[in-house]
């Protein structure tokens, strides 16, 4: 006769809950697991002892994850991003505005515009302020800061209110200059548009700007 022992992992319940599961979608019911190890006599869990590991199971698709995707909220990461693509564009504006030197009343009016119809509000005068002393000395110039700050990252949708936010600003007070012209362009570039696409947008927004330089229907279909 001989003593058959060893150990064994045992899942355990645990508490119930709501996620966002990355298979199922939201309001998606879950179990927090654990998993505990046992002494086992002949096959059979005797004593509990240290903790493996824990787990969250969908209940629905019965998906293991790791605990950390209950932190996981696609609403406000779709938020948090999109801040930050707005960021983005109102430095594009600023340092448009500065391609010729001291940025234009127009121009900077035009900043405060697009802001405004992308966010529903526009930056306050000092916010203005700190950001053309911050693009006045940064390193980086318009095509430069795209292709470090967007890059190849951005929608065709993305990128084209990026060129209507640098053009709706070069064009503020009065006709392009061949300086914005060029930066515009290398622009598109760094961003990744092919320049049949740039062109586009370009006789478009020349097409359908209004008397106060700015097309509120141009910016409609930001997602
Ligand atoms: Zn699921």
């Amino acid at each position: 006769m001989f003593i058959l022992f060893g150990t064994r992992g045992i899942t355990f319940g645990g508490k119930a809950g709501t996620f966002h599961c990355p298979r199922c979608g939201p309001d998606t019911t879950y179990l927090h697991r654990t998993v505990r190890r046992f002494f086992t006599l002949y096959f059979i869990p005797v004593i509990p002892l240290d903790k493996m590991c824990e787990f969250i199971e969908c209940a629905n698709c019965k998906g293991k994850f790791t605990t950390d995707v209950l932190a996981f909220d696609p609403e406000q990461e779709r938020k948090r991003a999109e801040g930050e693509y707005y960021e983005h564009i109102k430095r594009i504006m600023i340092l448009t505005s500065l391609i010729e030197g001291e940025p234009s009343g127009e121009q900077l009016d035009a900043v405060r515009h697009v802001c405004t119809l992308l966010t529903g509000s526009a930056p306050s005068p000092a916010e203005m302020e700190r950001e053309i002393a911050l693009a006045s000395k940064a390193t980086l110039d318009l095509p430069a800061y795209a292709s470090h700050y967007l890059g190849g990252n951005l929608s065709d949708h993305g990128k084209e209110n990026v060129m209507r936010a640098a053009l709706t600003v070069a064009n503020a007070d009065g006709d392009m200059t061949a300086c914005e012209e060029a930066q515009i362009l290398e622009l598109s570039v760094a961003l990744g548009m092919t320049q049949a696409h740039y062109r586009g947008i370009a006789s478009e927004h020349t097409e359908s700007r209004s008397e106060a330089g700015v097309d509120p229907n141009e910016w409609d279909e930001l997602e």
